[in-house]
Formats: structure tokens, C-alpha cells, sequence
């Protein structure tokens, strides 16, 4: 750890001798476990459209996601921190985008880059997209722009580390026994259209409304 980041870690409103500042930090354990995380967030290697030109981007070396530690970039679910939605969402893809964030262990984060993952983006409404990545899975970090730069994917990064700095040990869903919290999110079936098998409740009383017979006309 260098000096500086070990006088980041201690606490406003405690001294430290001159002498000792850079070898000791008066801190909490909230603080430690977030500085370890934040500082080695790795991103799953996959992107889905003209957004993960961007992303590759900013791992080269003018932007170098590396100076935040994001420069893992995984092929595997099982070794990743964050999903970065990088592209269009089509329908087809879905199933195999929520098994993915299902297989990657906790804590793990979402981020949706670009207006086509926030949103739909210009193919908002088309017969084969999806209108945004949180219909299915939990976002942390919406992105703007079509593509966003690779400077807006760095500045969002940023504020995802900003939201881990504020979680804690006590209360984090992966620690304090809530298994509830960390079901796997229901894998859709692709049909003829793409089908969440959440609404499946919904989509059978609808359709058992349509199938009805129409009421006979009052007789006059
Ligand atoms: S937001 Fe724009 S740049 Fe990004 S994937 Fe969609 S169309 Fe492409």
C-alpha cells in the first residue's frame, strides 16, 4: 500500500505524528473492507454492441481503467465484481446476460453503459430489444450517452466506488444473513417473444381473460 492511500484510509479528526504518518492509519473496519474492494473492482469481459468499443477504449492507455484497479477484466462470471451492460440489449441475449450475473459470486454490481442498456436507447420499442438491463437485473450505475465516452464509463466507475465506500459490513446483503436478497433472478424463456417467467401469473389471468366469451347482448 503506498503512503498516500494509507493517509486516505485514516479517519478525519485523528492526528497522526509526523513521523509515523504513512506507516500507521487510525481507521474502521468499514473502511478497510470497502478500500479493498473499490480498489480492485474487476469487470466481466464480454460487450454487446457499439458501446463496448468505448469500454475497450477506456482500458487502453490514454483513459487506463487501471489506475482504479479495473483493469481485470474476467472471461469468467465466477472471477468478476461488475457487469458492464456495454451495448444494445436484444432479446436473444437476455437469457444468457441474467445467467451470467447469476453466476457471479456476491457482492457483485451492475452497470448500465449507454442508452440502448439504460434504456433501449434508439431501438427503444424495436420487436427484438429490450427497453433497458434493469427490467431484469438490479442497476447500481446508469451511464448516459450514445456511446458514452470512455471518460463518462470512467466517471461512472467513479461513482460506483462512491457507492461502495458507503455500504457496510454490518449492513451488506451478503453478510448479514437476508439470503432472500440474494436469490438468483429468473431466467427468461425466449419463444416468440421474450417471456419473464416472473409475470408468468399475470400473463396466464390475462389470457384467460381474452379466452372468455364475449357476454351476450341484453335482450331489448
Ligand atoms: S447506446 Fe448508442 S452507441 Fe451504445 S450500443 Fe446503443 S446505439 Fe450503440
Amino acid at each position: 500500500m503506498k503512503d498516500e492511500d494509507l493517509r486516505d484510509l485514516n479517519l478525519p479528526g485523528y492526528e497522526i505524528p509526523p513521523e509515523l504518518a504513512g506507516q500507521l492509519a487510525i481507521t474502521t473496519l468499514d473502511r478497510v473492507y470497502n478500500f479493498g474492494r473499490r480498489s480492485s473492482i474487476w469487470p466481466m469481459m464480454f460487450g454487446l454492441a457499439c458501446c463496448a468499443i468505448e469500454m475497450i477504449c477506456a482500458q487502453a492507455g490514454r483513459y487506463d481503467m487501471a489506475r482504479f484497479g479495473m483493469e481485470v477484466m474476467r472471461p469468467s462470471p465466477r472471477q468478476s465484481d461488475v457487469m458492464i451492460v456495454a451495448g444494445t440489449v436484444t432479446k436473444k441475449m437476455m437469457p444468457a446476460i441474467v445467467r451470467l450475473y447469476n453466476q457471479m459470486a456476491e457482492p457483485k454490481y451492475v452497470v448500465a453503459m449507454g442508452a440502448c442498456a439504460s434504456g433501449g436507447g434508439p431501438f427503444k420499442e424495436g420487436y427484438n430489444v429490450v427497453a433497458g438491463i434493469d427490467k431484469y437485473l438490479p442497476v447500481d450505475v446508469y451511464i448516459p450517452g450514445c456511446p458514452p465516452t470512455p471518460q463518462a464509463l470512467v466517471a461512472g466507475m467513479i461513482k460506483l466506488q462512491e457507492k461502495i465506500d458507503k455500504q457496510s459490513i454490518k449492513h451488506v446483503r451478503w453478510y448479514d444473513g437476508k439470503k432472500e436478497d440474494s436469490v438468483a433472478v429468473a431466467i427468461p424463456y425466449l419463444g416468440p417473444d421474450l417471456i419473464d417467467p416472473r409475470r408468468i401469473p399475470e400473463i396466464k389471468a390475462k389470457s384467460m381473460e381474452l379466452a372468455q366469451p364475449p357476454a351476450p347482448a341484453a335482450e331489448a
